[in-house]
């Protein structure tokens, strides 16, 4: 008796398996898949777009020496991200005859590794686009990276008198450097650090909204949220400045009401509950000139262009419009000048620019062996009764059949350990009981109604997929908050992928896995995905990763910072490869956590010695072993072929 394995449809095609990874959703257009059934990644480019396979860039990783998992930043793609936010603000002004400027700036939390902030930099200027710092060290980057004088620096966060003093020495350079005020106790700091300086500050403020939203990062609005002034704080900050010469220096107010905003209808709430401030705060005598809306703007990470908390409504020239629109109705009202419209978006700058890509190295499947024909003679009886009750599965007693193969089995699994069955026999009725679940969750697809129970079958016989990297150091908001990224094989897309599986990592860690995988009908608990083949790689991508995952990342059994490429691709789909960075290596995982390599080469070389001394092994064993050891120290962390 065998369970017939699914045939693989020859029609299959390239598209389809685009259809399937839903990857048109969650792309914005920036990955695609060839004819040729590889994940492409497509940049604006003068003559349309310019496109190149991400096996293509695989392959000239390796070229240069650089080992899954690869970190794999697009260069272009900031420049895109960083364009698309300016010019969509530029058009939804101009064509709403809005009488103001838009100033991006980049909040560095989101991506704090240098060739990202200084591409931003770089790219950015010409739009004067700004940073954002929420400490000190990240305003010692702002300082070092931003040219343009134009372009804003907004420090948030907490600020102590050393973080205010450069900041206020920041002005004479000509930096418009804002410090937006979270408490009372800065502002005295600010006035005491400017008067002692003899420089005046650029002040902004940020409100505590009431508008609250959806999604994840709801704490931060509302009363409760952590940041940001109450209405008798900011009386106060009028008061306490007006009476300090210094309320002409109050020029920007600022919100944040989270990070991923799913509902469009959300922020156009806080921008109204804003402008309602901003109106207040001009008649009060502060001469506001900028209104800084913070992050917010979100990814469609699941490609279902909804309002749960992976996905969103609207798209970035929905958002400005909006915002665009609910600043000039309010002001009008009151015949306020438009002020600067600031945003301080970062994951909609980056997620796109990065795709983690590693290989698998295993699958462990939960698949009966070959049954035999008939059952050894003898055989006990409760093997017999699986037997039966697997011949008798059908349609109609789906249920009935997963119950009895659940009670046979367990019955079987205690005549084991009271040393009733012997080994050979278990084995038997595992492969029994497999083969149950098999036909079971085959037969599942014609049932009218699916029991509860059952939906859970096909999540309980995916294969494992033992993929070459970490959870914890490459995703962990997958870990900490459940966030969802798209992933799918970036190559053997003409092929159907016949398996239903999910993803461990090497972390022997029980939550080291991917387990919830966005699909175009919603979540799903398995990804489909093609059979491993004997000597040849199997490569996966989980895309839009370049926002907050590389420096949340941490040192879960010592896997380290993976290897990082970054890529430019050129109008004729040529590539240029402008970073490569090795990852952490043994030795330097292990003097994170305070070992020194070098005292522990020692110590190994010594127990080598004694055993040498000992006449356990030979001088030549010593050898070799103290040069794997020290190899081994210089390796990658990850698995190494
Ligand atoms: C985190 C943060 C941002 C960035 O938010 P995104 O949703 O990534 O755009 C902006 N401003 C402040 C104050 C933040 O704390």
């Amino acid at each position: 008796m065998n369970i017939p394995a699914q045939q693989p449809e020859n029609n299959w095609s390239a598209r389809k398996s685009a259809e399937l990874y839903g990857i048109d959703e969650w792309s914005s257009n920036y990955f695609g898949v060839s004819d040729a059934g590889e994940v492409t990644v497509c940049v604006p480019a003068a003559n349309g777009d310019a496109c190149v396979s991400l096996m293509h860039i695989v392959d000239g990783l390796q070229q240069r020496g650089l080992q899954m998992p690869v970190l794999l930043r697009l260069e272009n793609l900031v420049d895109t991200r960083i364009s698309i936010l300016n010019d969509s603000f530029s058009q939804a002004m101009e064509s709403s005859g809005y009488r103001g400027q838009y100033r991006g700036v980049f909040p560095i939390k989101v991506n704090q590794q240098s060739h990202v902030v200084a591409e931003i930099a770089r790219f950015g200027e010409r739009y004067n686009h700004g940073l954002e710092a929420g400490s000190k060290a990240e305003l010692m980057i702002a300082l070092a990276t931003i040219t343009n004088r134009e372009s804003l620096i907004i420090c948030n966060g907490y600020k102590d008198a050393e973080f205010i003093s450069l900041g206020l020495q920041s002005r004479k350079l000509g930096f418009k450097c804002f410090f937006v005020l979270e408490t009372l106790s800065e502002l005295q700091s600010v006035i005491e650090r400017s008067r002692a300086l003899d420089i005046e500050p650029l002040i902004g403020v940020r409100l505590k909204l009431s508008t609250k939203v959806e999604g994840h990062w709801s704490a931060d609005s509302g009363d409760r949220s952590l940041f940001g002034l109450n209405t008798n704080e900011l009386v106060t900050v009028i008061d306490t400045l007006r009476e300090a010469n210094l309320l002409h220096c109050f020029q920007l107010l600022h919100f944040h009401l989270g990070s991923q905003i799913p509902n469009i209808r959300s922020i156009r709430a806080g921008v109204l509950e804003a402008c309602r401030y901003y109106i207040e705060l001009v008649g009060e005598g502060a001469p506001l000139q900028y209104l800084d809306l913070g992050g917010g703007l979100a990814i469609d990470y699941d490609g279902t262009c909804s309002t749960n908390g992976h996905s969103r409504n609207y798209s970035v020239q929905e958002y400005c419009i909006d915002v665009v629109e609910a600043i000039q109705e309010s002001l009008d009202k009151h015949h306020i000048p438009h002020p600067t419209i600031v945003t301080e978006s970062g994951r909609a700058t980056v997620a796109h620019t990065a795709i983690l890509l590693f290989n698998i190295l295993d699958v462990t499947q939960f698949e009966p062996t070959t049954l035999p024909d008939i059952l050894p003679h003898p055989c006990h009886e409760m093997i017999q009764n699986l037997w039966q009750s697997l011949a008798e599965i059908s349609v109609n007693n789906l249920q009935e059949s997963y119950n009895d193969a659940i009670y046979y089995r367990d019955k079987i699994r205690d005549l084991f350990n009271s040393g009733d069955i012997n080994l050979r026999h278990r084995v038997l009725s595992e492969n029994i009981y497999l083969a149950a679940l098999q036909k079971i969750a085959a037969l599942l697809p014609e049932m009218k109604r699916v029991p509860a129970e059952l939906e859970t079958l096909s999540q309980l016989l995916a294969d494992i997929y033992y993929g070459n990297f970490s959870v914890f150091q490459s995703l962990p908001d997958s870990w900490a908050i459940g966030q969802v990224f798209p992933v799918m094989p970036i190559h053997r897309l003409t092929e159907e992928p016949t398996r239903q599986a999910i993803i461990a990592d090497l972390t022997c860690d029980c939550d080291g896995k991917l387990q919830k995988f966005a699909t175009p009908t919603g979540e799903s608990s398995t990804l489909p995905l093609h059979p491993i083949k004997a000597g040849e790689e199997y490569y996966l991508g989980v895309f839009l990763v370049g926002a907050y995952q590389e420096t949340l990342g941490d040192l879960h059994n010592l896997f380290g910072d993976t290897n990082v490429a970054s890529v430019r691709i050129n109008a004729d789909a040529s590539l240029d490869f402008v970073h490569e960075l090795q990852g952490d290596s043994i030795a330097d995982v292990l003097s994170y956590v305070e070992y020194d390599p070098a005292a522990l080469y020692q110590q190994f070389r010594e127990t080598a010695e004694q055993a040498v001394r000992d006449s356990i092994i030979s001088v030549a064993d010593r050898q070799q072993m103290l040069a794997a050891y020290s190899e081994g120290l210089r390796g990658y962390t990850y698995f190494e072929k």
